[in-house]
């Protein structure tokens, strides 16, 4: 069993924590926080050992009735592994912690990608980080993720000649009480391209991607327009069927009715998934069209869960406890990764695809 611990118990953290929790050949040794807040309380009435994040807050935690099972150096000491999920830039100051216990460790889509020896994405590159002498790993950004996990099979299957891709992106999470924008849509960044583009890079180096952001009063999902030319010129037909062969990509048939994000997190917390979680890319399956060798699509992202799989097959990768195939295949069963609709007949698969 690989004992994991968990620094950083938020959006990504608690959702890391209860995937941890469900493999087969994890144990969750605990979820660092740093304050004794509604989250501590989940983590509590699940059973999961709490460690203090910053040790001189500890007493915080007691006067509030909650029981430490010490500090967030002792859960280094003893995990495994770490999967790190604090906010952008705690991460890296989180790295000499982490090196001090020589205990292997995962960061976030947050950091920049030199805080670890790979950037991973479990579908494009997931032997990178199986080498003895590789310790830290880089789970990309969620929109890395979904473009990742997008451009693996066109790149593999017909070549990649240029990615142009306007991400329209969730001014905030649903918790995220501070951010913005209110009621405006902004270009963000206002210069191209955005840094999505080159952390695609850190995923594909060769791949030629210009990104543009946009910022707009919404939390439930990010959105992509995608423009793709491909080196080859197959039909729109046949593009949806390698995308529908992918375990990690859901495509949406028209015939559901679902028009947009909202109705999409609908179908999710209708169909039972935790949290309203989409794990998968959220492919419009009418809007995958071919004109010439140009491909277009929209996808939706859930920027809170779709790098979740990949924690999980990082913490494989990065251990070398498992091969892509089997620990995909895992991680997809045991979490319930690769929606399919009962409108569309042409989702088979719920396995990753393998390289032959
Ligand atoms: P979050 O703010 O929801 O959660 C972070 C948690 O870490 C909070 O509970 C915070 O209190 C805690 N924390 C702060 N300082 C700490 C410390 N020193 N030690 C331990 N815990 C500490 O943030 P998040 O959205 O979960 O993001 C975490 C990382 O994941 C970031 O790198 C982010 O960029 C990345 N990420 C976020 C999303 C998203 O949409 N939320 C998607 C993909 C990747």
């Amino acid at each position: 069993m690989i004992q994991v611990g968990v620094n950083g118990y938020g959006t990504i953290g608690k959702r890391v924590a209860d995937a941890v929790a469900a493999q087969p050949d994890m144990k969750l040794i605990g979820v660092a926080k740093t304050q004794p807040n509604y989250e501590a309380e989940a983590a509590v009435r699940k059973g999961y050992p709490l460690y203090a994040a910053i040790p001189e807050r500890a007493d915080r935690f007691h006067e509030s009735g909650i029981d430490l099972a010490g500090e967030v150096e002792d859960m280094v000491m003893t995990a495994d592994v770490i999967v790190d999920t604090t906010p952008s830039g705690i991460g890296a100051a989180n790295r000499e912690l982490y090196e001090r216990y020589d205990t292997p460790a995962i960061f976030q889509g947050g950091e920049d990608a030199d805080v670890a020896d790979v950037s991973f994405n479990a579908r494009s590159n997931y032997d990178l980080a199986r080498p003895t002498d590789v310790r830290t790993a880089r789970v990309v950004s969620c929109n890395t993720t979904g473009l990742s996990r997008l451009l693996a099979p066109l790149t593999e299957e017909y070549g990649v000649e240029k990615a142009r891709v306007t991400l329209v992106r969730r001014g905030g999470d649903p918790g995220q009480t501070s951010r913005g924008p209110i009621n405006d849509i902004l270009p963000d960044p206002v210069s191209v391209p955005s840094h999505h583009g080159p952390d695609v890079n850190t995923i594909f180096p060769d791949v030629d991607i210009d990104t543009l952001g946009v910022k707009v009063p919404a939390t439930l999902m990010h959105l992509h327009s995608v423009n793709i030319t491909l080196e080859a010129d197959p039909t729109a037909a046949e593009v949806r069927q390698l995308l529908a062969n992918e375990s990690r990509l859901f495509l949406v048939p028209e015939e559901t009715g679902i028009d947009g994000t909202g109705k999409l997190k609908e179908f999710a917390m209708d169909t039972g998934r935790p949290r309203g979680d989409l794990w998968e890319n959220c492919i419009w399956e009418d809007s995958v069209s071919m004109e010439g060798r140009d491909l277009y699509l929209f996808q939706s992202i859930h920027q809170e869960s779709d790098v979740i799989p990949e924690n999980i097959d990082a913490i494989r990768a990065l251990l070398d406890w498992e091969d892509r195939e089997t620990s995909m295949a895992t991680t997809d069963e045991t979490l319930g990764v690769g929606l399919e609709s009962l409108f569309d007949g042409q989702r088979q698969r719920v396995v990753p695809r393998t390289d032959d």
